[in-house]
């Protein structure tokens, strides 16, 4: 008697299950100071800017957002010498990759990834019935464009290049996009999933990918003003693409998931060029920090070019992840995408990595 109400993709689909709020780890652990060094946030705060912009928009939230959020699309369009055709803003990337699902995949189409990547991809794939096809990292830890290549088929419909790479850091060089892109047939979609450009064009070889844009029409370029620009809150991202693809998402996108806080928000971060500077330049002090003592006690660590770092402990990190928890510093255990002696840990203030690199140094100790 009992009928199966849900869709099937939701009996297999796993619960998300929510960090607990600072406030009641203090109450539990009894300490008084908690740093969270998990979530990739920015440990300066959100662009001034952007609160100033805000304020602003507050007396007009009894109105609907513009669902086209033109504004901001012209200013983005101005910034990155695109059409606003070929911009898309959602609330969150983490919006924008799910409607991404949404608007390609038949059920059986097949969607590659790298092992380990940002979650999200494959969730929304699953959910809508497409198959996950796992590229292993290769030996150096990079994405394997070889095997990628390799692996493409009839049925592949997508893929997701996250670069730099969340965990791992690191970055897929331009001429590694090159490769990539020259051997892929054209009507493979392409999402290059930079959610941390700001950071990781400090590097060389860091590509530009709106050139292949101009050249390859299936392309998607996502970026998120929830990392640099610290509005993580306020959820807003974009993707770059093709007039088609625009429109083709325009059609399933949610009419005002963007809120008018959001855009105003967005708006005041694209002037705030000082505090992605003091961001990105803060952000190499951490990592700086941090590999200098993984390097002292011969921590194997991947070059990251992002706002965290991936790090083997040589330690259970569900472990380290409780101790260090009861310590006072919330970091991400590498159990989570399966790397049970690694950890993730974002970058911070210069006293927050301090004390992350003390209180990591009194589990070495014992
Ligand atoms: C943080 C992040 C995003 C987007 O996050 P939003 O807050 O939803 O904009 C997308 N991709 C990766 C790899 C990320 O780490």
């Amino acid at each position: 008697m009992l009928k199966k109400l849900f869709r099937k993709e939701v009996y297999a689909a796993k619960a998300y299950v929510p960090g607990k709020p600072i406030e009641d780890l203090k109450r539990e652990l009894n300490i008084n100071k908690i740093e969270k060094l998990a979530s990739n946030e920015n440990p300066l705060g959100p662009s001034p800017k952007a609160m100033e912009y805000i304020e602003k928009e507050i007396k007009n939230i009894n109105m609907y957002p513009d669902s086209a959020a033109i504004k901001l699309r012209e200013k983005l369009s101005e910034k990155h010498g695109v059409k606003i055709e070929n911009i898309v803003v959602g609330s969150g990337g983490e919006e924008l990759i799910k409607n991404i699902a949404e608007t390609f995949i038949n059920p059986g189409d097949e969607v590659m990834i790298a092992t380990p990547t940002f979650g999200k991809y494959a969730t929304d794939v699953s959910f809508l019935g497409g198959v996950v096809v796992n590229i292993p990292l290769n030996k150096e830890y990079k994405q394997d464009v070889e095997k990628i290549i390799e692996s493409v088929n009839e049925k592949t419909k997508l893929i997701f290049i996250c670069n730099p790479n969340n965990p791992t850091g690191n970055i897929m060089t331009k001429s590694e996009q090159e490769y990539l892109i020259k051997n892929l047939p054209q009507d493979v979609v392409v999402v290059f999933d930079e959610a941390y450009y700001d950071y990781a064009i400090k590097n060389d070889e860091y590509p530009e990918t709106l050139n292949v844009l101009k050249e390859r029409p299936n392309t998607i370029i996502l970026r998120t003003f929830s990392k640099v620009a610290g509005i993580a809150a306020v959820r807003l991202g974009y993707l770059l693409t093709s007039q088609e693809i625009c429109e083709a998402m325009y059609k399933i996108k949610l009419t005002f998931s963007v809120n008018r806080l959001a855009q105003a928000a967005a708006l005041g971060a694209l002037e705030d060029k000082e505090h992605i500077d003091k961001t990105v330049e803060l952000n190499y002090k951490s990592l700086a920090l941090m590999e200098e003592y993984f390097d002292k006690n011969k921590f194997e660590y991947i070059k990251s070019n992002a706002n965290f770092i991936f790090v083997n402990v040589n330690m259970d990190s569900k472990i380290v992840f409780q101790k260090l928890l009861e310590k006072g510093v919330i970091i991400r255990g590498g159990f989570l995408w399966g790397w049970n002696n690694w950890i993730r840990v974002s970058t911070g203030t210069i006293d927050q990595t301090k004390i992350f690199i003390d209180r990591l140094e009194e589990l070495v100790k014992n």
